[in-house]
């Protein structure tokens, strides 16, 4: 079934709550809508969404904006210790491994409390607690918008790397609709604990399901990350720069001048780069907490942009994201490129 509106306000759409509006909004609750849909579109320009939460409308959107409402879940046994789950992609990411969890499957259970459905976890490759979705993906189904028939991915066919796909790549922005994707879960016992404090946070605790590691998951999460429920995000508004040695003995010895002591710079080497983690660039340049109008820097977490007061417009979060930008290079000299994308 499909249902088109003209004028739709997306408020609801998004998780930074920008009251913006799109030209119509489709959804539709089986893929082969998306044949009709792609006729209607003929001309139009569109975006999919899923439930907003890495993105930010930076005005009223003058095109057509669809959203999956395909949620149906298929247990699939595949071996005595593995299950396929086929899910529809308009189904909350997190509703999914609350039942994968409460069914005592193993996979899912470190990306607990990520905010999203499940068509955007195989575009973005979500991740956290050293889990990408990666990691379980068997397949994706998707509706090619461009040759209008169906086609099913193969994980490796997804080109995953670290936040990104095959999907983000330049020139198939857009192209793919993912319909279902296929997670391939264990019943044996796995858990993956060997990342930040969930080890600690489950202590005491023997015999650990999979719901022991979501209930901890989640308990990290909320101390540190806002509520979608109450306070307007996107999460990690900007990427973890990788820069080349001579910017990173540059990066050692600007924080050195400026703190007087050998202050180590936090870092992961990639190859012949480093990685320096956003959050403790945005922190070191004093800005943790900063508030500008009704943007603000998450006081428990430097790399979130917050709507503070729930009534900030798309230039207050655009400004905010500048005032982030010119102050790390200024100080730093470190360009910080935004994660969240802009509509
Ligand atoms: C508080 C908070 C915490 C977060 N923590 C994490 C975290 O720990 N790890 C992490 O990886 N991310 C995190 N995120 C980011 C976000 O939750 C993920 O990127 C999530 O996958 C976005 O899902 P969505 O359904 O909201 O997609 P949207 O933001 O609506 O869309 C994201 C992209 O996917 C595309 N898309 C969505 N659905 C479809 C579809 N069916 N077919 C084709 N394209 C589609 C959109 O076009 C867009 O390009 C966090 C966000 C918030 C607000």
């Amino acid at each position: 079934m499909i249902t088109e509106i003209k004028n739709f306000n997306l408020k609801p759409f998004n998780t930074f709550g920008m009251d913006v509006t799109c030209n119509e909004w489709i959804e539709y609750t089986a893929p082969s809508d998306l044949y009709e849909i792609s006729n209607r579109l003929e001309s139009r320009q569109f975006k999919h969404i899923g439930a907003g939460s890495n993105i930010l409308f930076t005005g009223d959107y003058h095109g057509t904006v669809i959203h999956s409402r395909i949620l149906d879940v298929e247990y699939l046994p595949h071996d005595s210790q593995c299950v396929l789950i086929k899910a529809g992609a308009g189904i909350i990411l997190d509703e999914l491994i609350a039942q994968c969890a409460a069914a005592g499957l193993w996979g899912l259970e470190n990306l607990s409390g990520i905010p999203g459905e499940v068509g955007a976890s195989a575009i973005q490759n979500v991740g956290a607690y050293g889990t990408e979705a990666k990691d379980v993906i068997q397949s994706v189904e998707c509706f090619d918008t461009v040759t209008r028939n169906f086609i099913t991915f193969s994980c490796d066919d997804c080109k995953y790397g670290y936040r990104t796909s095959l999907f983000k790549h330049e020139e198939n922005r857009n192209r793919y609709i993912v319909t279902h994707v296929t997670y391939r879960l264990s019943r044996a016992s796995r858990p993956n604990l060997g990342y930040g404090n969930l080890e600690a946070e489950l202590s005491g605790l023997t015999d650990i399901t999979p719901m022991d590691v979501r209930n901890a998951v989640i308990a990290i999460r909320s101390r540190k990350l806002p509520d979608v429920e109450t306070t307007g995000s996107a999460g990690s508004y900007f990427k973890n720069p990788v820069i080349d040695m001579d910017a990173y003995r540059d990066l050692c010895a600007k924080v050195y001048a400026d703190s007087g002591c050998q202050t180590e710079v936090p870092h992961y080497p990639l190859g012949n780069k480093m990685k320096i983690p956003a959050a403790w660039l945005i922190d070191q340049s004093g800005l943790k907490g900063y508030k500008c109008g009704n943007a603000a820097i998450w006081h428990l977490q430097p790399l979130v942009i917050v709507n503070a007061t729930g009534k900030a417009t798309p230039q207050e979060i655009v400004a905010m994201e500048q005032k982030v930008i010119t102050t790390v290079y200024t100080r730093l000299g470190i360009m910080l490129h935004p994660e969240v994308e802009h509509i």
